[in-house]
């Protein structure tokens, strides 16, 4: 049986069959869209225009956007709370889509994810328990082995965006960032360092521009994963949040080597060196430039790698 509700531009068409834990009620659903589509908007995040919504598994994500942004999919194999945090990713894609169809996966997932969070309201440990576990930071559209996607359900880049997207949300404007890097026309790098940029024109950033570059960005992140330390550095940039446990207070010793990366990848490493460092000589390290931004290697005395490749 086919049932077709429509609701405002919204069309939600239940497709599946369901399992019993499931929101199996159309009804229900429609709660949860409108329930998620105004807490977005009263974050200034207004739809105009919402794809076409269906009840269905795709390629097994818990939510999919389409590339054209005709078709939203969520999972009808979730509970009330994942269905909620389904509609507010997969509505954060939609809104980005209506201004820039091409972002790039890392910032496209960094921005639903943050807001997924948001509206939870929970701290998602889970991430730092993945995180510790990981060998390295992947922004990358590709996992480790250079061939699976980091992006697929339940892959690594998730939290490696997830916690980078907060770093500029604690840095580079919060709600204003947000608002810059979902509407503009340009995507990743370009995206994030214009929006800081004008933002940094318009007041409400006191970070000098000379700090502001991709690399410079990273660096300061990759330190923050580490020491999340509020006093560490200058304008607090080793700060990552207060409800983040670093790095540094755990035992991490994976050193893999990296195949197969692919352009524009970013990968973030630490040395053995870097993890007996203390806050004093990872500031004086930050000042003096010794970090190695470069196609690094493994063996090298760097004390973070952070690989980037153009
Ligand atoms: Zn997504």
């Amino acid at each position: 049986m086919k049932l077709k509700f429509q609701a405002f531009f919204v069309a939600i068409t239940i497709v599946a069959s369901f399992e019993a834990t499931a929101i199996n009620d159309h009804r229900e659903i429609l709660k949860y869209f409108e329930k998620t589509k105004k807490f977005l908007c009263g974050r200034g995040i207004c739809l105009q225009k919402i794809p076409t919504i269906y009840l269905e598994e795709k390629e097994g994500y818990r939510g999919f956007v389409d590339h054209n942004n005709t078709r939203i999919s969520i999972s009808p194999h979730s509970d009330a709370i994942e269905t909620q945090l389904n509609f507010v990713h997969e509505l954060v894609h939609t809104y980005r889509k209506q201004f820039n169809l091409d972002e790039e996966e890392w910032l496209e997932e960094g921005l639903a994810k943050l807001i997924e969070h948001q509206y939870s309201t929970v701290w998602p440990v889970s991430y730092m328990e993945r995180l510790r576990q990981r060998p390295m930071i992947n922004l990358d559209s590709f996992a480790e082995d250079g061939k699976s996607k980091n992006y697929a359900p339940k892959g690594e880049g998730y939290l490696a965006s997830f916690f980078l997207m907060q770093y500029l949300y604690t840095h580079f404007g919060q709600e204003e960032l947000l608002q810059k890097l979902l509407t503009s026309n340009k995507s990743g790098w370009d995206n994030v360092i214009n929006a800081i940029h004008e933002l940094t024109q318009s007041g409400p950033i006191a970070i000098p521009t000379n700090l502001i570059s991709k690399e410079n960005i990273l660096r300061h992140f990759a330190v923050s994963l580490w020491m999340n330390d509020m006093f560490a550095a200058k304008y607090a940039l080793f700060y990552l949040d207060q409800k983040y446990e670093p790095l540094s207070k755990l035992n991490i010793l994976k050193f893999p080597r990296i195949i197969g990366p692919s352009k524009g990848a970013v990968k973030i490493q630490f040395s053995k060196e870097f993890q007996n460092s203390t806050a004093q000589n990872v500031y004086s390290i930050i000042n003096y430039d010794p970090f190695v931004i470069k196609e690094a290697d493994p063996q090298d005395k760097a004390l973070i790698f952070i690989y980037l490749f153009y």
